[in-house]
């Protein structure tokens, strides 16, 4: 089914969604007031115009609201993202993401109404530090301040062992919710299945109890 949507801003950000949205098959609206922006893409969107996203009369006449999702994708100009949300949530958009720059920006867009904020550098920062961290930590998906989902490549000393034997549960209070083995994926595994070196486990549970389980496995 294609969905309509609509990103305000084609920086790095709103750029690479649009990109993405298209090669999913969805029909993607942009808006820039930059007039070169807007003919880098005018050949793979639905529809591209140029204009200022915080003059309510341009979203309106582009019927901004029948769009299911519309994604504010403005980069440093925090007052025009602001504006830009309180003009969309206005006008009844039923969906509003936004980039937020800084956690400010992001009380305000939360007070305001937007249904989802995101912060790609400040997320994108806290993988890569994982990752770099401990060769081991291939992903990092951050569930709430405290808990977060975390691929790590099991090592020589997992090999052979069960999570039943290593008591995974009891010692480290984590859950194992995958196991990626080559192009094979086991999910949700028994606890009597082998662990493999190199398999990748998908373990979701709080930072502190999965750092643990890195530091005592690596
Ligand atoms: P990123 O950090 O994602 O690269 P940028 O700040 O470089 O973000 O890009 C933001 C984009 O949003 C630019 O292309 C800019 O022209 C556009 N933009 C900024 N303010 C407005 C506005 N009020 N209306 C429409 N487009 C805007």
């Amino acid at each position: 089914m294609k969905k309509e949507f609509a990103v305000i801003g084609l920086g790095r950000f709103g750029g690479s969604i649009c990109r993405e949205l298209i090669e999913l098959g969805m029909e993607v609206m942009v808006i820039d007031k930059n007039e070169e922006k807007i003919n880098e893409f005018a050949n793979i969107v639905s529809h591209a115009v140029v204009g200022n996203s915080v003059d309510e009369n341009v979203l309106k006449s582009l019927g901004i609201r029948n769009f299911e999702h519309v994604i504010v994708a403005i980069g440093l100009d925090i007052q025009a993202s602001i504006l830009t949300t309180l003009i969309l949530k206005e006008l009844g958009v039923k969906k509003i993401t936004v980039k937020a720059q800084n956690d400010y920006h992001e009380k305000v867009l939360k007070k305001i109404g937007a249904d989802h904020i995101v912060h790609p550098e400040r997320d994108m920062g806290k993988r890569i530090a994982h990752h770099v961290v401990s060769n081991n930590v291939l992903d990092y998906l951050e569930l709430s301040d405290e808990h977060s989902i975390v691929e790590i490549k099991a090592s020589t000393r997992l090999d052979g062992h069960t999570m039943m034997d290593l008591d995974i549960r009891a010692r480290y209070g984590i859950t194992i919710v995958a196991i990626k083995r080559g192009q094979d994926i086991i999910v949700s595994p028994q606890a009597t299945e082998p662990i493999k070196e190199n398999d990748v486990l998908i373990v979701i549970g709080a930072d502190s109890d999965i750092n643990r389980f890195e530091k005592k496995v690596m």
